[in-house]
């Protein structure tokens, strides 16, 4: 069983990235982001709940997708393994995941880190706004705020894994296909 978290800032290519890793590795994707965008599209309480949060660009509480990523585990017990996309974002996060992988016996294989500069964040999340309309794309305060909150809250997760030997760092600049082949061969050493 392979279990990948893939990390990074926003805007670092995580969901373009997991695209090719399902396919080449056949994971099942877990991304919470558009698991909280297909709530708000529901208009379920929870979305509406979490809307609130991303709109400003700060994070939904854990419980929230720590729960959502509970059941995601529990409804896919036959997976070959999963890729992690936007989760853990918070130490807590990232024990709670522990926690659930380890009580299967199917622990974090490797966390694979995406590393861009900011100024190249900026411009490919405004850019993507423009495709997607996706909100806290579009408006450069919104977007300040979500990198912040990564460097404040999220990137101490880097020591959590590195700590288990499991966290790799990967070149995020350049094309995609480039980015693909570091994160494959990185994988394939795994
Ligand atoms: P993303 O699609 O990963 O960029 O996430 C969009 C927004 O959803 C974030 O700015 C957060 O508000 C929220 N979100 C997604 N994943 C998480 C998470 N693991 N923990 C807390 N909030 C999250």
């Amino acid at each position: 069983m392979l279990n990948l978290i893939l990390f990074g800032p926003p805007g670092a290519g995580k969901g373009t990235q997991a695209d090719f890793l399902i396919e080449k590795f056949k994971l099942i994707h877990l991304s919470t982001g558009d698991l909280l965008r297909s709530q708000i599209a529901e208009g379920t309480k929870l979305g509406l709940e979490a809307k609130k949060f991303m709109d400003r660009g700060d994070l939904v509480p854990d419980e929230v997708v720590i729960g959502m990523i509970e059941s995601k585990l529990a409804s896919n017990k036959d997976a070959n393994g999963f890729i992690f996309d936007g989760f853990p974002r918070t130490v807590a996060q990232a024990k709670a995941l522990d926690e659930l992988l380890n009580k299967n016996g199917t622990p974090v294989s490797g966390m694979l880190s995406l590393e861009v500069e900011k100024e190249e964040l900026v411009n490919r999340l405004l850019n993507r706004g423009k495709i997607s309309g996706r909100s806290d794309d579009q408006d450069v305060s919104i977007i300040e705020n979500r990198i912040q909150v990564y460097h404040e809250k999220t990137s101490p997760l880097k020591d959590y894994y590195a700590a288990q030997n499991k966290q790799f760092s990967i070149n995020g600049m350049g094309s995609i296909e480039e980015i693909a082949g570091r994160l494959s061969e990185t994988v394939s050493a795994l």
